[in-house]
This record gives structure tokens, C-alpha cells and sequence, in this order.
């Protein structure tokens, strides 16, 4: 097939009725079946709807996001949001005649075990008695999200979205950089009670969800959602406290070691984002020249021409540049059908344009080395952690080319990058376990929800000085992040992510042709296996393996000189 630009292809709605029909003619050649022939064949029928109806979704959001004043996708968008749910359920129920299936067994050889144990966690987290729960749930979940897209930060005179305050909370003049933080502490003071409540909502309403699935509370049902199939609690608790004993001290220091820089004799909290006296690196080429810098780049990297981030370019599957009308954010989304990922952000001239590029690059690369991985839609890309793998640890492997976007500053730009690695451990570890505080205990009341956070700011982040600032003093800096409202339990995977990442960092450090082959080689395999099989077919460590996680610690502080 002869690659499209992305202006080219065709919308149409999907037909609902017809990808029912499709779904019932599949299950019952399941349930009736006696050849895995017949059964493989069906089911490949079902992929092909339901690859149409997952590419239209993709296709509408991203036209969508790309200008959200246009009337057309934003009525298609709300078809979907109907939708999706239904052919969620629909999907489940196929997948349950295949689990029941009297061939099941013989049926794992020919189409691996993945999509078994997918299709028993759908079962274990959908039924039909949650359903309008589900849809409460995520009705919550976008009340939150627009009630924070709509915030508006008042500051020197004007009125800025979260994303347009974002330079003047890192300014290099400590005075309009403490006036920019407590703007936006204000800002947030003003919903602090609708954000509790919210929060107070979903948490009863998700331990609901979980009591009538049959858990013992959400904290469980949160795992299942999270397709945690070969790890657990204990893993996980075992990872944050590795982080606390060892983690914790060495950002104390990195945070010391700022101070001195700063000549600050008390290292406030609106100081914490800038780590250099002059400012944090920028990059030194228009935002605009960053396509022909990331083609250069990926080109020299895989040694291929054209690259991949090439054709993406020039058939129009990138839109790198902030303007109006466009939504706010970056991320990388494919086309199931056409088998090509877009890349979406907004970049506006500052080191996170960057690094956002190329996570959102080592996504598509995964992407496009994945799509022959499995006959499977849902298996085409792993879980997240893994998928996480794949975009950080592109931002590590691409540090010998950071000269063509900062110049003389990237060296500067690899010492915040890597000084934040570190730093967000900590950080994502304090989400982690908040979230397992509040839903172990689902009746604690809001006070003490912000009393857990203080505690546990007190033991992630020993350092932090709030400047006597009520909205943080309180507890409430939480509200702040959006994962733990719309995404519970999600965090935990960036910091996983980010520890296998190392790994390859360290790898590259060494040897840099072995450790793209070792990429290269997780993201060819795609979802085919779960999360700590596919690292350990790349040949990499797990992160909960804590001789691993002393040695990349160890490797990690020595490169920041500490
Ligand atoms: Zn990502």
C-alpha cells in the first residue's frame, strides 16, 4: 500500500449496527467451532471492524485536536464518547465465548496467551451492573479535566491557561518566578473545594465499582485495570521503599547542590524548577526548524535514509507547533488501518519541546516496528510501563545528538534532563502510594486525605519549603495532577519505566550499537508478552530487581557527578 498524507485520508463514521452484526456472527462461529481454523478466521473478520472502527476514532479525535473550533469533528467526537463504551462491551463479550471455548487450549499455541489473559482481565473488570458506573466515572473524570482547562492564572495583568504560565514559573528572576507560582497556587485555591469534592466522588464511586466486581476494595481493582500480570503490591511497595532509603537522600543533595548554585540561603518551592543561576537551556533553534533537526537526528542515529521520522514528515503525520484552536498536550496516536502513528504537540520554545519530540518519537518508532507484532489490534502495543519503555528511553538514547537542538547548552540540557529523572522518582513513587493510602481507607474524609499528602511530602520530598503558602501548607498540592482524578495508578509505570530506561542509557554508555539492537528488539515485540517477559527477552534487567536499581542509581549520580 502506497503511503497516504494525512490530509488525504478519508473520514467516514463507522456503523455501529454493522460492527454489532459483526460481533455476533464472530461469537457465534466461536462458541460453535470445533476447528481453530474456523475460530482464527472469525476472528480475523473481527479485527478488520474493529481496526475500522478504532482508526475512524483516531482519525476524528486527531482531526479534532488539531482544530477544536470545527463543528463537524466535535460532533463526531461525541459519537464516539457513546460509542466507545458500547464496543468496549461488545469486545469483552466476544472474547469471553473465546476464553469458554472447548478449543481454548489448543488455541493458545497458534495465537499466543496474551490475548487469553486479556480477555480474562476484561472480564474481570467490566460486567454489565458496572456500566453505568463506568460512565459516572469517566463523566467525573472530564469535569475535572475541563474544570482545570479552564482555569485561568491572573498574573502581571494578563489571564493564562496552565500551559502559557509554564515559562514564567521557570524565569530566571527569582521575583516574577515566586510571583508566577503564587498566582497559580491562588488559581487553584479558588477550586480546591470542587476538586475535593470530585476527588471524594470518584473515590467512593471507583471502591463502589470495585465491591460490586467482587474486590475487596479499589486498590485491587486498580491492578486488574492496570494489566499488572506479573507483578504486585508487595513488588511495588518493595520499589518505593528502595526509592525512599536511597533516592530520597540524593535528592537532598541535588537539591543542596542547587541552592549553592542559586546563592539562595533557603531553596523555596517556587525555586525548585530552575536548577541554573542563568535560567534552564533552551533550544537555540526556532521551534519551527525542529522537524529538520529530529530527520537529521533519527537519520544518523538508525543509520537509514530516509528515516522514519522522515516519511512521518513529509506525508504529514506530525504537528509539532502550539497555535490556536489546538488542544493542549502532546502524544502519539495511530491509524490502526494505514499502520502509521501521528505525532501531536505544542511546542512553544522551551527544553521540554524537546524532550516531548522524542518521547512522543520513541513512541512512533515502537509503533511502526510493531505493527506485523500480532494479528491482534490489543496486542499490538504492550502495557504501559512498557510502552513508557519505549518513549524515555528514546529521550536517553538521542543524548549525543541534544548539540543540534541546545548547541553549547547540551551539556546543560543532559544535566537537567537527567537531574529531573531522579528527581521524579521520588515524586511518582509519593503518587503511588497516596493513592494506595486513599483507597485502602475510602471513608477518610478530605482533611485527612491532604493530612496523608503532607505526610508523605514530608517523606518523599524532606526538602520542600512552602513559603508559609495556605494552598500548599494544607496539603492540596495534589490537586494539582491531573493522574491521580483521571488515571489512578497509572504513575508507579513512568517511574518503572523510567528505571529500564537507565538501564539502556547505561548501555548506551558503553555501547551504543548494542543497546539500539536492545531496543529495537522490546519495541519489535510489541504487547506479544507482559510486561517483565518483554524486558527480560530484550536481555534487560527488572526494575523491581534491586541489584539492578543500586547499579543504575550508582551509574546515574556518578554522571551528575553527586
Ligand atoms: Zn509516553
Amino acid at each position: 500500500m502506497k503511503m497516504p498524507d494525512f490530509k488525504s485520508i478519508t473520514y467516514q463514521r463507522p456503523s455501529l449496527e454493522l460492527f454489532r452484526e459483526c460481533v455476533m456472527r464472530v461469537r457465534l462461529k466461536i462458541m460453535t467451532a470445533h476447528s481453530p481454523e474456523v475460530i482464527e478466521g472469525a476472528l480475523v473478520e473481527f479485527q478488520k471492524a474493529l481496526g475500522e472502527f478504532e482508526t475512524a476514532a483516531a482519525l476524528c479525535r486527531i482531526r479534532h485536536d488539531l482544530n477544536t473550533k470545527d463543528a463537524y469533528y466535535q460532533a463526531e467526537l461525541a459519537f464516539f464518547e457513546e460509542a466507545e463504551p458500547m464496543v468496549s462491551e461488545l469486545s469483552s463479550g466476544l472474547y469471553s465465548a473465546l476464553l469458554n471455548s472447548e478449543i481454548a487450549e489448543s488455541l493458545k499455541t497458534n495465537l499466543g496467551n496474551m490475548i487469553f489473559l486479556k480477555a480474562q482481565n476484561r472480564k474481570d473488570t467490566i460486567s454489565r451492573e458496572v456500566i453505568e458506573d463506568l460512565a459516572r466515572e469517566a463523566a467525573l473524570e472530564n469535569q475535572y479535566d475541563q474544570l482545570v482547562a479552564e482555569l485561568l492564572v491572573e498574573f502581571e495583568g494578563g489571564k493564562y491557561p496552565l500551559g502559557g504560565i509554564q515559562p514564567f514559573l521557570e524565569s530566571s528572576d527569582r521575583q516574577q518566578r515566586k510571583q508566577a507560582h503564587l498566582a497559580l497556587a491562588t488559581s487553584f485555591s479558588s477550586i480546591k473545594e470542587t476538586c475535593d469534592d470530585i476527588f471524594a466522588q470518584l473515590v467512593h464511586l471507583r471502591t463502589q465499582i470495585a465491591q460490586k466486581l467482587g474486590y475487596k476494595d479499589f486498590v485491587e481493582l486498580g491492578y486488574r485495570r492496570m494489566e499488572r500480570y506479573d507483578y504486585n503490591e508487595s513488588d511495588v511497595e518493595a520499589f518505593r521503599n528502595f526509592v525512599v532509603e536511597n533516592i530520597v537522600p540524593v535528592t537532598t543533595e541535588i537539591r543542596r547542590l542547587q541552592r549553592l548554585r542559586l546563592e539562595q540561603d533557603n531553596l523555596k518551592y517556587y525555586d525548585l524548577p530552575i536548577l541554573f543561576p542563568e535560567g534552564n537551556p533552551v533550544p537555540k533553534i526556532a521551534a519551527a526548524d525542529f522537524p529538520k533537526a529530529a530527520a537529521a537526528m533519527f537519520r544518523k542515529m538508525f543509520q537509514k535514509e530516509p528515516s522514519f521520522y522522515d516519511v512521518l514528515d513529509t506525508h504529514e503525520f506530525t504537528d509539532l507547533l502550539t497555535r490556536p484552536n489546538k488542544t493542549q498536550g502532546g502524544y502519539c496516536m495511530t491509524l490502526p488501518d494505514y499502520g502509521i502513528p501521528f505525532i501531536f504537540m505544542n511546542a512553544s520554545q522551551t527544553a521540554d519541546d524537546v524532550s516531548t519530540l522524542i518521547h512522543e518519537s520513541g513512541h512512533a518508532y515502537a509503533a511502526i516496528r510493531s505493527i506485523d507484532s500480532s494479528m491482534f489490534l490489543e496486542c499490538l502495543s504492550p502495557t504501559l510501563e512498557a510502552c513508557e519503555v519505549h518513549s524515555t528511553a528514546m529521550e536517553f538514547l538521542t543524548y549525543p545528538y541534544m548539540e543540534s537542538f541546545f548547541g553549547e547548552e547540551a551539556g546543560a540540557y543532559r544535566g537537567l534532563h537527567m537531574t529531573r529523572t531522579l528527581l521524579f522518582l521520588p515524586y511518582g513513587c509519593m503518587v503511588d502510594e497516596f493513592q494506595h493510602r486513599v483507597y485502602r481507607s475510602p471513608e477518610m474524609t478530605c482533611e485527612q486525605r491532604h493530612e496523608v499528602w503532607k505526610e508523605l511530602e514530608a517523606k518523599y520530598q524532606p526538602f520542600l519549603d512552602y513559603d508559609q503558602v495556605g494552598f500548599y501548607q494544607q496539603g492540596c498540592a495534589w490537586h494539582k495532577k491531573g493522574h491521580i482524578f483521571t488515571s489512578p495508578f497509572y504513575y508507579i509505570d513512568y517511574c518503572l519505566a523510567q528505571i529500564v530506561a537507565l538501564e539502556l542509557w547505561d548501555l548506551a554508555e558503553n555501547d551504543m550499537k548494542q543497546a539500539l539492537q536492545t531496543y529495537d528488539q522490546l519495541c519489535q515485540e510489541g504487547g506479544n508478552d507482559t510486561f517483565l517477559a518483554l524486558i527480560e527477552k530484550a536481555g534487560l534487567s527488572s526494575p523491581f530487581s534491586l541489584d539492578t536499581l543500586k547499579r543504575i542509581l550508582y551509574k546515574a549520580c556518578d554522571y551528575l557527578s553527586l
